[in-house]
């Protein structure tokens, strides 16, 4: 396994100190760049997972996602590409495809043990995904990735159907239109955050679909959040 050395600042978003170097590789906690180290030096550590510690909890992870996992992705229409932008890595020991892994947080699809489908530690961060001006709240961050793929809209995840104090406080300050997406089960707690968000004079709808987002494409999205029929 790989030993972290240092965090540096990073090339690929400015930031000054996101970028954890490892005796493999290195690993952004901000835009989530991954690379390898080339040298021959670490030539054998490089097929080695880097070992990201996140709240003291190890996730050994590598770059390389398995068919299963991979064949998931695509059947949402994830590309190669966003699956580079965003990050997306494998776990391996744990069999947990990573969606979003930050400096106090992770958050993953189990391939492994258990029923439970997604597998998270930490406290939840306030993740937008996309430059729209207009946000939607989903559960979940293919969810977002779709969202963020259309010119007015971005999107963020929820990482469940509960919006936390912290992340509401945020978004009410950046934006002026927030609609809520989520899963049909869960439309008690859309109108309540619906609800919510308007008595912050919030321009805000529930919207209510059959499947989640990640199912639609790009311009069913935009259908569906403009209400062409
Ligand atoms: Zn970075």
């Amino acid at each position: 396994m790989s030993k972290f050395i240092k965090l540096g600042p990073c090339e690929a978003c400015g930031s000054k100190d996101n970028r954890a170097e490892y005796t493999n590789g290195f690993w952004c906690f901000g835009c989530s760049k991954y690379e390898t180290k080339k040298d021959t030096k670490s030539l054998r550590e490089r097929i080695n997972p880097i070992s990201v510690n996140i709240n003291s909890q190890v996730l050994n992870i590598v770059h390389e996602i398995p068919v299963t996992p991979l064949k998931w992705l695509l059947s949402y229409g994830i590309t190669q590409k966003e699956i580079k932008k965003y990050g997306i890595s494998w776990a391996p020991q744990e069999k947990i495809l990573v969606l979003c892994m930050k400096k106090d947080y992770w958050q993953g699809r189990n391939f492994g043990y258990g029923n439970q489908k997604y597998k998270s530690n930490g406290n939840k961060p306030s993740l937008i995904y996309g430059k729209g001006k207009t946000l939607v709240l989903v559960e979940d961050i293919l969810s977002a990735i779709k969202i963020s793929r259309t010119e007015n809209y971005a999107a963020l995840p929820l990482l469940g159907s509960s919006l936390s104090k912290d992340t509401e406080s945020k978004i009410i300050k950046r934006y002026k239109t927030i609609y809520v997406w989520l899963d049909r089960d869960k439309a008690k707690n859309s109108i309540l955050i619906k609800n919510r968000l308007r008595s912050f004079d919030i321009i805000s709808k529930t919207i209510l679909t059959t499947l989640d987002p990640k199912v639609y494409s790009k311009q069913n999205i935009i259908n569906i959040l403009e209400e062409k029929k």
